[in-house]
């Protein structure tokens, strides 16, 4: 197998951006896509396919070879785990040795949506796809075409987000296409995602863990199955005794070309702190632009500024976020960010903020 498999890889490096990419609307033609995306995947290839968090580079989750290739396209270490989903809520019978009732209880509400659920897997899934943990993530998307898409592929699709590793998660097909244009056969494109940040990652056990926030946010998980613990470094750098909950996590994400700082404290003092710091790199012949919430856009006037959303419903500035790193960290040379209550759908806010940001954050209350 070894042998197969490192040929599969001399392979994927000669044939690097040879390939021509078929861009699909999903949308005024989903049959024809998804069917043509199902065969793509049952025959060891790669399609991405939109989901209502990011879109996702998708392969047959049961097969090495496939799931290889995923990694190769990416750039992405191997020993960072995938998830696989599925397109019935019956399908994890066969990928979890069993289902716990919290399991049961939660897939009931929240899936078909935007929650990854973490248990001990079967023999049916290959290491390669858990990087040799003893548990699988498995999800099941609310998007349309992904779940027809998984149907026709007939198995479970193996699909971390659709960008080169390190860079923002793709939200658009034109993301996708600008990190992996010619290097896989199909996007079907189905417009901007709705949540825009990735899906929420809850370890099953006693206490059920966090170890990734999503638009799923921690007191709705609550309110179904009790108490919950956070990972300790959702907002803070991983330290090393931490590092086995979920390998993900210490690799920097979403990082734009751009300097990224955070600033938070009161509306006013946070505004000033920015104000000055925009002053400072100005001065320095740097390009700055702020990205804030709508409430503080009168103390940006005159600058370069973009609106993320509305900060008292946090998951509006979720939606944009990836795009706007994408978009200002190739324009300018420093990102200054408005920083938010980290509470809600603000957790997971602030988690990807603060890893784009290196963890750069300053307090102006402080
Ligand atoms: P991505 O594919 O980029 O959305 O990342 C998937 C996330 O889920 C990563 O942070 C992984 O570390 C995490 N993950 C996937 N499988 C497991 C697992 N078996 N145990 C813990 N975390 C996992
Ligand atoms: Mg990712």
């Amino acid at each position: 197998m070894r042998s197969r498999l490192q040929s599969v890889q001399r392979a994927l490096r000669m044939n690097s951006k040879s390939m021509k990419t078929q861009v699909l609307d999903a949308k005024s033609n989903p049959q024809a896509g998804t069917q043509l995306g199902g065969r793509i995947i049952r025959d060891g290839g790669l399609v991405v396919f939109p989901t209502e968090t990011v879109y996702g580079l998708g392969a047959n989750g049961l097969s090495e070879e496939a799931v290889l290739r995923i990694f190769e396209v990416k750039g992405r270490p191997q020993d960072n785990p995938l998830i696989l989903h599925v397109c019935r809520k019956s399908d994890v019978r066969e990928l979890w040795d069993t289902v716990p009732g919290k399991a049961q209880l939660l897939m009931d509400v929240f899936w078909p949506g935007p929650l990854t659920l973490v248990h001990r897997k079967t023999d049916l899934v290959p290491d390669i796809v858990t990087a040799g943990l003893f548990t699988v993530a498995l999800r099941m998307p609310k998007n349309k075409t992904a779940r027809a898409l998984i149907k026709a592929a007939g198995v479970p699709v193996a699909a971390p987000s659709a960008n080169i590793s390190g860079r923002p998660s793709p939200t658009t097909a034109q993301h996708v296409v600008e990190d992996l244009g010619g290097k896989i056969p199909l996007i079907l494109d189905g417009g901007p995602c709705e949540v825009g940040i990735e899906s929420t990652v809850l370890l099953l056990g006693s206490p059920p863990v966090l170890l990734r926030p999503g638009a799923v946010t921690k007191e709705m998980l609550e309110a179904v199955i009790g108490q919950i613990e956070l990972h300790k470094s959702l907002l803070k750098p991983l330290c090393e005794t931490t590092q086995a909950a979920s390998p993900g996590m210490k690799y920097t994400h979403y990082a734009p070309k751009a300097k990224v700082i955070v600033v938070k404290g009161s509306p006013k003092r946070m505004a000033g702190r920015v104000l000055e710091l925009y002053a400072m790199f100005g001065a320095s012949g740097k390009t700055c632009v702020i990205l804030c919430s709508s409430q503080s856009e009168p103390f940006f006037k005159g600058k370069e500024y973009a609106i993320l959303g509305n900060r008292d419903e946090p998951q509006t500035l979720n939606a944009n976020l990836f795009s706007a790193l994408r978009e200002y960290g190739e324009k300018a040379d420093v990102l200054l960010c408005e920083g938010i209550s980290a509470e809600g759908a603000g957790l997971a806010f602030m988690n990807r903020l603060l890893r784009a940001a290196g963890y750069l954050c300053l307090d102006a209350d402080k």
